[in-house]
């Protein structure tokens, strides 16, 4: 299995600090069934910052480390951009790291609201040839109250990714249900773990899979998985015509 999101780089950000804290985490994911991680630190989300070269070069490290350790996880590099008026104009300065290098780029939305530029910059990044993966936009608040932002996004060609502690409830009963209501109207294409270390932010990827494979059968668990695999690859994702949350129904069951 691949995970397309993790905070395993040590000392970059708010995830793994050390270098043991990476080894614990790479050691959690292989009992998970994980052989292939993206890490995507943070960058520009206001408190941090990690330009591709420095990601790249700490990938490598950790890469060694964790073949001196003999664990069997591979490490791919990522970033976890945060959306802000510039983002172009650093991808052309190289700061930018589109996930294993690929076309495909992860992009951070504030946790309270959709910037009202977000529209444009998603589609100037696509006429750069890069395809937005909007990351968890099941906890934004804005999204939560009007679907249809969403929605409207991932028909103009953006993609989306929600992490696997939503889909298990660790965030909470509405966060939980909103996740499905996202799978369940083809709004999402990744379920990745966002782990940042082993207790409070752990991976729950099986977890999270015998939930959908619960609720949606095993093909859903076969489209999540091959399109992180395709992603890894830099061919293109699987995507299914997306609908609208019925949002009136849904708000009800706050
Ligand atoms: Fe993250």
């Amino acid at each position: 299995m691949i995970d397309i999101h993790s905070h395993i780089l040590p000392g970059v950000d708010d995830g793994a600090h050390s270098e043991q804290d990476a080894i614990n985490m790479a050691k959690l994911a292989v009992e998970e069934g994980i052989t292939k991680i993206i890490a995507t630190p943070h960058h520009q989300n206001g408190k941090y910052r990690n330009n591709k070269q420095d990601i790249l070069k700490r990938v490598d490290e950790l890469n060694h480390l964790f073949q001196k350790e003999k664990i069997p996880l591979e490490v791919l590099p990522g970033q976890e951009t945060r959306i802000y008026g510039e983002l172009l104009e650093d991808f052309e300065k190289g700061d930018i790291l589109p996930l294993n290098q690929t076309n495909y780029l992860f992009i951070e939305l504030p946790s309270g609201h959709v910037p009202r530029y977000t529209e444009k910059l998603l589609f100037d990044i696509q006429m750069k040839g890069l395809t937005p993966i909007i990351v968890h936009p099941e906890r934004n608040a804005e999204v939560m109250e009007n679907p249809d932002l969403l929605l409207n996004l991932v028909k103009k060609g953006s993609l989306t990714q929600v992490t696997a502690g939503s889909v298990t409830g660790h965030f909470g009963k509405n966060i939980q249900r909103f996740s499905m209501k996202l799978i369940e109207a083809n709004l999402t294409h990744f379920i990745s773990s966002d782990a940042h270390n082993i207790s409070t932010r752990s991976f729950k990827m099986v977890e999270s899979i015998s939930k959908i494979e619960k609720e949606f059968g095993s093909q859903a668990v076969y489209y999540f998985q091959e399109n992180a695999e395709l992603l890894t690859q830099g061919q293109v994702v699987y995507r299914q015509e997306p609908s609208k949350i019925r949002q009136k129904k849904f708000l009800g069951l706050f």
